[in-house]
């Protein structure tokens, strides 16, 4: 089937707003038209000036983290809320170095999601192996463990929104990028906890990027393999034309249609919904005004 490709930069700790709102500049140009979706996971401080610069073009500004609170004492936190309103519309969670470095565990990255899930944030979920699991023949373990985990109790309807990323970190910026085969072979497995998850035609349709020092040398070659959704790029998404460079790679596996994302789709539903409410405002009474709406619910996928 169809999926849409994506290609997510992960600036990590690097970029000053004011170097995030030149980057984008030099971006804009690079990127347009393309068949991939352009997704760009910002340092907090550049959220909002990269989504100002980013409106109304096809570049996607999300953030590399959130707390799984909705709000709190919890000093040098950021809650989803937060994000959302800066202009985030995507999250990434458990990358291996917030699992690694500052020790994530499966159910923090759980309860994150379900956070980032209920605050209208598209979630990227990360998983992957260590060097040392995958030399012990626990790749699929390992992998298994992280998806039930972090997707314990997500309603099916919510499934549309999911991204998966597939980053084994042992190839996460050393220049090691894991063979053709054992990338399908991971991205097959990962699709088949998924269709146990959320059943098959679901499965089918969540996107799985890969991860692990791609650059626009070996992009088009991965996201043409069958269960690649596209690429997750960390040290080459720092340079605008190499991720470019990336995207154009990337977006020739894409199809000729592609698809919105759910965040864009959700955006669009919400100004749908908003603009049929203000014409049967003059129809309901005022008692039925004052009903309490319902919590923001992610939007489905066309
Ligand atoms: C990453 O940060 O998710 C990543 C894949 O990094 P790199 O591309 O540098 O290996």
């Amino acid at each position: 089937m169809a999926r849409p490709m994506f290609v997510v930069g992960n600036w990590k700790m690097y970029k000053t707003a004011r170097e995030a709102t030149d980057y984008i500049e030099d971006l804009i140009p690079l990127v347009e038209g393309s068949k991939a979706n352009i997704f760009l996971s910002v340092p907090f401080t550049s959220i909002a000036p990269a989504a100002q610069y980013a409106k109304d073009t096809n570049i996607a500004i999300g953030a590399q983290n959130m707390n799984d609170a909705r709000e709190g004492a919890f000093t040098g936190e950021i809650a989803g809320l937060m994000l959302k309103e800066a202009g985030a519309a995507f999250v990434i969670l458990g990358h291996s170095e917030r699992r690694h470095v500052f020790g994530e565990t499966n159910a923090l990255i759980h309860r994150k999601v379900l956070r980032a899930l209920q605050d209208d944030l598209q979630p990227i979920l990360c998983v992957g192996e260590t060097l040392k699991e995958r030399e012990a023949g626990k790749t699929e373990k390992i992998l298994k463990e992280q998806i039930f985990t972090a997707l314990d109790g997500v309603p099916k309807e919510d499934a549309d929104s999911l991204i998966l990323a597939y980053e084994p970190v042992w190839a996460i910026g050393t220049g090691k990028t894991a063979t053709d085969r054992f990338i399908q072979e991971a991205h097959a497995f990962i699709r088949s906890c998924l269709s146990e998850l959320f059943g098959k035609k679901k499965a089918d349709e969540i996107p799985i990027l890969y991860g692990g020092s791609v650059k626009p040398e070996n992009a088009g070659e991965i996201a043409a393999l069958k269960d690649v959704d596209g690429v997750l790029v960390g040290g080459a998404s720092l340079d605008p034309k190499t991720f470019a460079e990336i995207a154009r790679a990337s977006g020739r596996q894409a199809g000729e249609t592609t698809r919105e994302t759910s965040a864009k789709t959700s955006a669009k539903k919400k100004a749908a919904a908003s603009s049929a409410s203000e014409k049967k405002k003059k129809a309901v009474s005022p008692k039925s005004r004052q009903r309490k709406s319902t919590k923001p619910r992610t939007e489905k996928k066309e």
